[in-house]
């Protein structure tokens, strides 16, 4: 269109008239665009302009044709240059142009209109420019926001600041609208954003106390209202038709985008996650899409497989599976397993992969779907060299283990002794082969069942199965003070002598050990060695024998040489000369030990013969102490070890000699093995039945395997000891002797080697006698702390 001044018809009359009167009135009224026709350039004019002009614009037709400057001055002024550019350019007969752009009505409003013209070259008039004028609005708005659209999503991807997308979004409908505000106010949960077409007017200052009209529609996530979008009019102006449309329209953007906007916050925050998951897994994971390219992979795969992580995210496969290959031990089969695996893209596989540097590497594949669509195969690899190794050494420990435990089982076998293991309930879990002999029955019968039902002892009181399991409830009570003396049974290895029946009824004497096996502070079973002594019994009767007969013989003629020599000394021959008379005194001093030793001899055989006759008498226990302590004084004298005697007091029903005989025998002991400076010392415990002696030193002590060996005839700690220290081992062996034909008992105490020996003996302090106790003879073996022997009854045939 031109700035050009025409009218809006020009007059005309007849025929012509009724037909201009017939297009104008009943052809063009009926048009919905503008009709024009004018004269372009810079001096041109309307020749014509349909009344529909002024529902467009605002202005009548005649407006226009009376003002030449109002439509140029109604152009939008940034669309001013361009249109009136291309209207200079095209003054060309039969050129054609539909322009768009912008009017401002005269309420203000900004309207689009389509200009769609045509040039021709009329008679009389020159160049004349006609078209229609057709309101575009709406399109244009529609275009726009669909633009807008675009762009905002574009943005959301690209993560650009939501603040900054609304205000675009505000600015956008502003500039669509025309209208002089647009303003978006998004309540988030605890602050509430304005979101502003215009930064100058952010604080929200203009929008307070809005004098204009106000376009207000609600935005929306899904049915919750969550801020809203209003449109704010100058005074005086009014909204378009189409603005309630244009507010709807934005609202529903600035809603999509608040939509796009948390989606892509999830997505993000998922993303993170998922990148959190993989890189903190102790799996490589590695990512290859159908085309065998490399999708992705964590830092661990690349750690694994020693690849640096750039080449990796470079996507290089040729380089990445070369280095792969590289690295294992059968190449070959790792190419041919994965060419495999593109044939079949639906299977999951599992397998196993070793390095040339000896680490080994579980491979787990799956492939990876979308939508039911196999889209790659994520592949993870864990390294289980240290489990492998583990597993080796695992197998290599059990085969180890396992040799030795046949080891030992034949070790086991090999012993003379029969020997059986238990469980915590006492059930035999393995027996050797010489304790199937023992028993005389085949391991089948034995294993797995209850050791009392195997193992018979001939006495019924004897009780295996007590020494095996727990605690042996109620020791028999009351018998020597000395017993509870650091006794535990619960977790000691105890020796018990007795007699034990075989499968076919025979009859042997035995000696039993049960140790208990102890794991981590508990009794997890135990260890029963049963030894057939029959035999050991039967040469022991023979040797008491063949001493017996040889001390008989002996006495008379030594006892004759004893007193011979005695009278040679004297000089009953004549004075002899020194160096005879010293050899008559070494052979005189020698007789003399040797019929002291025939002497305990005799009285050991007596005893055990039960011959040996007491003279009982009540006797004051304070004489006994001092006639033993004056007998033993010289020999303490000697050694320089001081014996020290405890209050005394009580009596006993005993033989007075053989009383101190005993004492004398046991203080002298103690002296022979207390070093110089050392106190022996012997105390008195007197009670209602029996009064207790305890002869305490501080010598070298005794051995917990020797407590009750040294009672026995002959037995010595150390066999060196007869020439050191003198003696003949038979004198506990008389003292055993003289205190239990008294009714007592007789036990060392000590905690081994370097602790110093306690000697304990009790006598009756009446005819009465003391309660014995029946049963076995038994010795318990503490597995440590202090240790005590206690001696039962001896039975007959065991004694010496
Ligand atoms: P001996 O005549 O050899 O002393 P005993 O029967 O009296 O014979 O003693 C036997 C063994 O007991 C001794 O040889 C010694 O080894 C040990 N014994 C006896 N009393 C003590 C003690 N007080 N301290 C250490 N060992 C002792």
């Amino acid at each position: 269109m031109g700035r050009s001044e025409a009218g809006h018809a020009p007059a005309a009359t007849g025929r012509d008239a009724r037909l201009r009167h017939f297009a104008e009135d009943l052809l063009v009224a009926r048009l919905p665009v503008t009709v024009y026709a004018a004269v372009p350039g810079a001096d041109g004019r309307w020749l014509y302009i349909s009344d529909q002009v002024e529902e467009l614009l605002g202005f009548t037709a005649q407006q226009f044709l009376d003002d030449r400057e109002l439509w140029f001055q109604r152009l939008h002024p940034e669309d001013r240059q361009r249109v009136v550019q291309a209207e200079d350019r095209s003054l060309v007969a039969g050129f054609r142009n539909a322009a768009e752009y912008r009017m401002v009505r005269a309420d203000g409003r900004v309207v689009w209109v389509l200009d769609d013209t045509v040039l021709e070259h009329v008679e009389g008039e020159g160049l004349v420019q006609h078209g229609l004028l057709s309101d575009i609005t709406r399109r244009k708005r529609t275009e726009m926001l669909l633009a807008a659209h675009t762009d905002l999503l574009g943005e959301v991807v690209n993560g650009e600041p939501l603040p900054e997308i609304l205000s675009h979004l505000a600015q956008t409908l502003e500039t669509t609208s025309g209208a002089a505000l647009c303003h978006l106010e998004i309540d988030a949960s605890e602050e509430r954003h304005a979101f502003v077409s215009r930064a100058d007017v952010a604080d929200g200052s203009p929008v307070r106390g809005w004098k204009g009209e106000e376009l207000r529609v609600p935005v929306r996530d899904g049915r919750r209202e969550v801020g809203r979008l209003v449109l704010r009019y100058p005074p005086g102006r009014t909204r378009g038709p189409a603005d309630d449309e244009l507010a709807a329209s934005g609202a529903r953007l600035a809603s999509t985008v608040l939509e796009r906007a948390a989606q892509q916050d999830r997505v993000a925050t998922s993303l993170a996650l998922l990148e959190a998951t993989l890189e903190s897994t102790v799996d490589g994971i590695l990512v290859v899409a159908a085309s065998g390219r490399i999708a992705g992979a964590n830092r661990k795969f690349a750690e694994m497989w020693h690849i640096d992580p750039e080449l990796l995210a470079s996507g290089d496969d040729g380089t990445v599976m070369s280095s792969v290959l590289r690295q294992l031990v059968y190449p070959d089969a790792f190419v041919e397993r994965v060419q495999e695996l593109y044939s079949d893209p639906t299977a999951s596989t599992f397998d196993e992969l070793h390095f040339r540097d000896g680490r080994v590497f579980e491979r787990y594949s799956q492939p990876q779907r979308l939508n039911g669509e196999s889209v790659g195969r994520v592949w993870s690899f864990r390294d289980v060299t240290a489990n492998r190794r583990l597993e080796r050494e695992v197998r290599e420990q059990t085969t180890v283990l396992e040799r030795l435990s046949r080891q030992h089982e034949s070790i086991l076998n090999s012993a003379g002794d029969g020997i059986y293991g238990l469980d915590q309930e006492g059930r035999v879990t393995f027996i050797n082969d010489a304790g199937t002999r023992l028993l005389g029955l085949p391991r089948e019968a034995v294993l797995g069942r209850p050791v009392d039902e195997v193992i018979r002892a001939e006495d019924v009181t004897d009780d295996i199965a007590g020494e095996v399991t727990a605690e042996p409830a109620g020791e028999p009570a009351g018998q020597s003070a000395g017993e509870s003396t650091g006794e535990r049974m619960g977790t000691a290895t105890r020796l018990v002598t007795g007699r034990h029946v075989r499968a076919d009824g025979r009859v042997f004497d035995s000696e039993r050990i049960v140790a208990p096996i102890v794991q981590d502070g508990g009794v997890v079973g135990s260890v029963v060695i049963l030894r057939d002594i029959s035999e050991r019994r039967a040469v022991d009767t023979m040797k008491d024998e063949f001493i017996s007969v040889v001390s008989h013989e002996l006495r008379t003629p030594l006892t004759s040489i004893r007193g011979a020599l005695g009278l040679l000394a004297g000089g009953a021959a004549g004075e002899l000369p020194p160096r005879a008379h010293r050899m008559v005194e070494v052979a005189s001093d020698s007789s003399d030990r040797l019929i002291r030793l025939i002497n305990d001899i005799l009285d050991v055989e007596r005893m055990a013969a039960g011959k040996l006759r007491l003279r009982h008498e009540q006797v004051d226990v304070m004489q006994l102490v001092a006639t033993a302590v004056d007998e033993t004084s010289p020999l303490a004298h000697d050694a320089g070890v001081r014996i020290e005697v405890g209050a005394v007091y009580g009596s006993v029903w005993a033989d007075r000699d053989r009383v101190v005989q005993t004492l004398t025998n046991l203080l002298g002991n103690a002296v022979k093995f207390s070093t110089e400076g050392s106190v022996v010392r012997l105390t008195v415990v007197a009670g209602e039945w029996q009064v207790r002696f305890d002869i305490v030193d501080e010598g070298p002590g005794i051995p917990v395997d020797q407590l009750e060996e040294i009672f026995n005839r002959f037995q010595q700690v150390d066999a060196s000891d007869t020439r050191s220290k003198g003696g003949t081992g038979l004198g506990l062996a008389i003292c055993r002797g003289i205190v239990e034909q008294h009714g007592g008992d007789i036990w060392a105490t000590s905690a081994g080697p370097g602790t110093g020996a306690t000697f304990s003996f009790t006598l009756p302090t009446g005819p009465g006698g003391i309660s014995r106790r029946g049963g076995s003879h038994r010795t318990t073996i503490a597995s440590a702390g202090s240790v005590s022997t206690v001696l039962g009854q001896h039975r007959p045939g065991t004694a010496p």
